[in-house]
């Protein structure tokens, strides 16, 4: 009975010097990684945007200044920056880490 008590107490230490070894030599979790990806939105409000221009592209003179200004404007509504990993919208290029996923961005 007692080499039984004795094994049981042995054992649970060593799975613990065993823990705290693997927690040593294992390195943190890596990180995920990802982009900022440029997506496209169809027939989001930028494509609405052109569409007004061009219809005031017929409208001489005044209109067709406007509908030059709102076909150039509308370009920036037709993408938006996006995480690649969980397609999070992210502010600007700039960003190191996605703030929603923690994924760094490269
Ligand atoms: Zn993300």
């Amino acid at each position: 009975m007692d080499n039984l008590e004795d094994d049981r107490v042995c054992t649970a230490e060593e799975s613990m010097e065993a823990r705290e070894k693997a927690q040593r030599d294992t390195p943190a979790p890596a990180a995920p990684t990802g982009r900022v990806v440029k997506k496209s939105k169809f027939f989001g409000v930028g494509f609405w945007i052109q569409l007004a221009g061009l219809a005031l592209l017929f409208l001489f003179p005044l209109g067709t200044i406007a509908g030059i200004i709102l076909i150039i404007g509308g370009q920036f509504g037709y993408s938006s920056l996006r995480c690649s990993n969980c397609q999070n919208p992210v502010d600007n290029r700039q960003i190191k880490v996605c703030p929603s996923c923690r994924a760094i961005l490269q």
